[in-house]
């Protein structure tokens, strides 16, 4: 065989490989998966790179990055095939900030959390918030509460629980007991009085649908096999709202949602009444980040919002979800790939999560 007539096999080769597909789309999906060569340059890279494509004929691919390496190859600048992905790295720094704010005896300021991590304030806040839900002030504020919580348990007096929990003056701790204890507004508790909530039943691909709205936004999002107990479970959750059923205006807000419920993939462009603890809406910002056709599992979701350990407080915060699939609790599944228990019948989060694995 002549020379050219071997590149000319390699480059069909080359080109006939699904890799070279990915690789010529630069689709960040496949990075991981494998790494490819170029022998001109003597790098290799990441399916994602952004390095100018090299010709098929000068092409290998290679399982893992270690493989790459013993073939020769050094890891390209831009892209560091070498190291782990940049939401990897990101999410390893906002954790390791949670920790230090956590054991920081009074919240850092956002110049000294940047400066730890070598980035801008800004950029910092922003990248932060992203990862957890929540500001860095915010989050230290959520730990000291926990804090509180837990010594209340443990200490028999209030005093030393506060003074315990870093709070130097007990007047100000009152003044903001009902936000830092994650208890929801007076209003709530008391059950929604002299709240007004619109309300709509309807019938979906995955069965009877209840829609909810409140003056701040969509409040519950319900699925089952009976409508009836759909209001009974609204009724019970707000007993002294007042619910306003069959408004015209409000059946086509419902016809969206249902829309969106059916199809997740357009997106629900509608605020969102979320009441929950400040941990809870960790749980469920973080959630909001997993987009259709994606799925992660309780203790991805733990390690995203700074708090590895907290597994079961992530599926109990799942689980207490009341807004399904715009908080799509559902593409969360346990470590073995098994779906764990869904609110509205894991029937039904298996159903959703078939739907959104087709392309
Ligand atoms: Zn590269």
């Amino acid at each position: 065989m002549n020379m050219s007539s071997k590149t000319e096999t390699r480059a069909l080769a080359a080109l006939d490989d699904p890799r070279w597909t990915a690789l010529r789309a630069r689709d960040a999906a496949a990075d991981g998966q494998f790494f490819y060569s170029v022998r001109t340059t003597g790098v290799y890279c990441k399916p994602s790179c952004a390095a100018r494509p090299a010709r098929p004929e000068n092409i290998a691919f290679h399982a893992t990055a270690a493989e790459a390496e013993a073939a020769g190859f050094r890891p390209c600048r831009r892209c560091k095939p070498d190291q782990p992905p940049l939401a990897q790295r990101q999410a390893a720094l906002v954790a390791e900030l949670c920790r230090f704010i956590e054991q920081a005896p009074n919240p850092p300021s956002l110049d000294v959390l940047a400066e730890r991590v070598a980035l801008s304030p800004h950029h910092l806040h922003r990248l932060f918030k992203a990862q957890t839900g929540l500001t860095p002030k915010a989050y230290a504020d959520a730990h000291k509460a926990r804090r509180l919580r837990e010594l209340l348990q443990e200490y028999g007096s209030v005093t030393d629980a506060l003074y315990g929990a870093g709070y130097g003056a007990s007047s100000r701790f009152y003044a903001q007991a009902d936000a830092l204890l994650g208890m929801a507004p007076r209003r709530y508790r008391d059950g929604g009085a002299a709240a007004e909530i619109r309300f709509a039943l309807g019938q979906c691909a995955l069965g009877a649908i209840l829609v909810a709205q409140s003056e701040r936004g969509l409040c519950a999002i319900s699925l089952g096999d009976d409508a009836e107990a759909l209001l009974r479970e609204l009724q019970d959750r707000f007993p002294k709202a007042r619910l306003i059923g069959g408004d015209a205006g409000f059946e086509q807000l419902v016809a969206r949602v249902v829309g969106f419920v059916e199809a997740p993939g357009v997106g629900l462009d509608l605020p969102l009444d979320v009441r929950g603890t400040a941990f809870q809406q960790r749980v469920w910002q973080a959630l909001r980040e997993i987009p259709p056709g994606r799925t992660a599992s309780y203790s991805e979701i733990a390690a995203l919002i700074g708090a590895p350990r907290a597994v079961r407080a992530v599926a109990s915060a799942c689980a207490a979800n009341t807004l399904a699939v715009a908080i799509p609790c559902h593409r969360v599944l346990r470590q073995d790939g098994s779906p764990g228990g869904y609110r509205w019948g894991v029937e039904r989060k298996r159903e959703l999560l078939a739907r959104e694995a087709k392309p």
